[in-house]
């Protein structure tokens, strides 16, 4: 009989912009290189120091949208007045060979991921206080007032979710967040990075 395909994991992170959810996969991709990080389709304009298909795939809207009629996105949402997508193509080929994969996207693209892989394990990270999320945000130096504004009034829902997710990390101690992490998602702790 022939083997069945084998089927790499999907892992989807959740949680208020500005929690860490990009620092916390950046140094769960350095000490796993297995794994694969989706780049997802935004309408927003890149912020100083982003790359054009390394961070995101900048679109024009009516070119998001002519996407979005060609089911060209696993799922896609709007988030503070712009549009982020999952490009559907890549995340089903690197998943049938095997490959784990990570969605770093926000509650409403989560919620359909869970109808359409209802196998995938999902994550919520939140942040230690709503007061601690704003600093971050703000210490990141990359929004103005009217985006942070928006991301802190979307926080409140996203975190008002949390008991639709599997699990549920708190971004405190980085160090102690990222060994819960690699726990979380079933990896074998990696490296010790000695930051
Ligand atoms: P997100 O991807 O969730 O929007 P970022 O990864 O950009 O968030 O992090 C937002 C800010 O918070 C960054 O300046 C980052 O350095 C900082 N940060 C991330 N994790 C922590 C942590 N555990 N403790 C303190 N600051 C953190
Ligand atoms: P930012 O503008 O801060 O990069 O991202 C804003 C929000 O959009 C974050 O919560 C991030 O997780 C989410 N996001 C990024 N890519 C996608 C995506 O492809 N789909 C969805 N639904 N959300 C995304």
């Amino acid at each position: 009989m022939p083997s069945p395909p084998s089927f790499g994991r999907l892992t989807v992170i959740t949680g208020p912009s500005g929690v860490g959810k990009g620092t916390l996969v950046a140094r769960l991709l350095e000490r796993h290189p297995g794994l694969w990080l989706s780049v997802s389709a935004t309408t927003r304009t890149p912020r100083a120091g982003e790359i054009e298909g390394q961070h995101y795939f900048f679109l024009t809207r009516p070119d998001f949208e002519a996407r979005v009629a060609g089911g060209g996105f696993l799922e896609w949402a709007a988030f503070a007045g712009h549009l982020y997508g999952t490009p559907r193509g890549p995340v089903e080929e690197h998943l049938a060979k095997g490959r784990s994969v990570l969605l770093e996207i926000e509650l409403e693209g989560a919620r359909q991921v869970r109808r359409t892989f209802p196998a995938a394990f999902q994550l919520l990270i939140k942040p230690p206080s709503l007061e601690e999320l704003e600093r971050r945000i703000r210490g990141r130096g990359t929004d103005g007032e009217e985006a942070i504004q928006k991301r802190l009034a979307r926080a409140r829902v996203e975190l008002a979710a949390e008991a639709e997710f599997d699990a549920v990390l708190v971004n405190g101690d980085l160090e102690a967040a990222l060994v819960e992490l690699e726990r979380l998602a079933g990896l074998e702790p990696g490296p010790s990075t000695g930051s």
